[in-house]
């Protein structure tokens, strides 16, 4: 069976779509791939999608912006995902820097792992990071980063296991192989592991150490979910099977429209998808047009206009 190598999308909670949209297209630079409805609430939710020009798997950043319904702040903390990690090229972190300072972004630099990382957050806290590193994806060009700097997909996520051995064992079980803290001494409270394989394209789970902090509350500002990527429905249902067998417990698959998908909860606390690669974005708008006009899946029988004045303003570029 293929093995899972790497990260398909990461899916986090925000407030404000308009904040949320323009830090990730006018900050970061991502091309704005997609608006839905939240298929559950449509009325009430977008479903926000980022990437690269064609959301390629690897390079996906969703939110739900919660402004219309009774969610308060979450907080970061053990038992959930604590950052997600973007690849810049090598000599970019002055760039970025200096970007920041620019929009009023605050931001910390550390060197890990013979890495770069410049922390930072979006406008509602949830925590990423720039890392430099290698990757296959080309910038989006339809921003003002110059593409020498620009962002190149997704690099890694961090969780922040209550379970650090629960944690271990699920992406082992997955075929993710453990880089180890004492060939890394700068790693600290971390271990690294890499999905198999020769992909240079969000492959990397940080899993991050300190018992004592204290536990995550999930909310605006923290993150739902990192889904992995599987070719198809068969691959998923494999996985699905080999992760039952070691005691996990899968769901059952959901149409997510772009991809399908199922989860499990790690014993570390944070939610793993498994998403399919064989459909992607463009499947209701031409990949010039992505993003341009909302949308709902065929099986979901509302008036989308009148949803979408019940909805917040978002202005687009
Ligand atoms: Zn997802």
């Amino acid at each position: 069976m293929p093995s899972i190598d790497g990260i398909h999308h990461v899916t986090a909670f925000a407030d404000e779509p308009q904040e949320n949209y323009d830090f990730f297209t006018n900050v970061l630079g991502l091309r704005f791939v997609k608006r839905t409805v939240r298929f559950d609430v449509p009325e009430k939710i977008y479903h926000l999608y980022y990437g690269d020009e064609r959301g390629t798997p690897g390079t996906i950043i969703t939110y739900f912006p919660m402004t219309n319904m009774e969610m308060g702040d979450g907080m970061v903390g053990k038992g959930q995902m604590s950052s997600v990690g973007l690849v810049i090229p090598e000599g970019s972190v002055d760039y970025w820097t200096g970007r920041f300072e620019a929009h009023g972004v605050d931001y910390d630099v550390e060197e890990r792992f013979d890495e770069t990382a410049v922390a930072f957050t979006d406008p509602d806290g949830t925590p990423y990071e720039l890392v430099t590193g290698e990757s296959d994806i080309e910038p989006w060009e339809g921003s003002d980063v110059p593409a020498e700097h620009g962002i190149r997909g997704m690099h890694s996520t961090t969780i922040h296991s209550a379970d650090p051995q629960g944690t271990f064992d699920v992406l082992e079980t997955m075929g993710w192989e453990r880089l180890g803290r004492a060939d890394h001494p700068q790693a600290g409270d971390r271990v690294r592991y890499e999905a198999p394989g020769d992909t240079t394209r969000a492959d990397v789970v940080d899993v991050l150490i300190r018992p004592n902090a204290p536990d995550g509350v999930m909310g605006v500002g923290t993150f739902l979910h990192v889904a992995f990527r599987v070719n198809n429905n068969w691959e998923q249902d494999e996985w699905s099977d080999t992760l039952r067998e070691n005691g996990y417990i899968t769901t059952s698959r959901k149409d997510r429209d772009y991809f399908q998908s199922r989860y499990i909860t790690e014993p570390g606390g944070a939610v793993f998808e498994y998403a399919t690669t064989d459909v992607g974005f463009d499947v209701d708008e031409d990949i010039d047009e992505l993003g341009e006009n909302l949308k709902k899946p065929d099986w979901l029988d509302v008036d989308l206009e009148e949803i979408e004045r019940m909805l917040p303003d978002l202005e687009t570029n």
